[in-house]
């Protein structure tokens, strides 16, 4: 789960501290990114991966994060929209909870998460594409 820099001062690094800040420790695996990375291809990537990895057994999974990665690949074209966000919440929504493995809610989570702690960065990009920290050829 995604936080923002201004929620980790104070946390400390075990279950407990991230569980109260609103992330969780996972596998233990730590991602952190300064205010340069572009958080829209950081997500399309992560998407990516879970599409790819996607086996195809259950439909919110096999459906939603191929329509999540396509919607993702706008963005980073610079053709969002401001539909397109909350479109791309209610997949996450439908894949989480509704799936036979755990693979649905890994894939729905980090979506759920970025768009919940950087929306203003999806309507800006969205809006704006043209404000992109810089132009990007679409995840494959
Ligand atoms: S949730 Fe698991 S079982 Fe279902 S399609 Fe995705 S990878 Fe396959």
């Amino acid at each position: 789960m995604i936080l923002r820099g201004d929620q980790l001062a104070g946390v400390t690094m075990d279950a407990d501290g991230l569980k109260a800040a609103g992330s969780s420790v996972g596998t233990a695996g730590l991602i952190v990114m300064d205010e340069t990375t572009d958080l829209i291809r950081v997500i399309t990537r992560i998407t990516a991966f879970y599409h790819h990895e996607s086996c195809g057994q259950c439909t919110p999974c096999r459906e939603g994060t191929g329509w999540m990665h396509k919607i993702l690949n706008r963005f980073v074209a610079g053709q969002g929209t401001m539909a397109d966000v909350d479109l791309l919440l209610d997949i996450a929504n439908n894949i989480e909870g509704n799936t036979i493995c755990a693979l649905g809610d890994a894939a729905a989570w980090p979506v759920q998460s970025m768009i919940r702690r950087f929306r203003d960065e999806f309507e800006r990009r969205a809006v704006a594409p043209a404000a992109a920290p810089q132009p990007a050829a679409a995840e494959a």
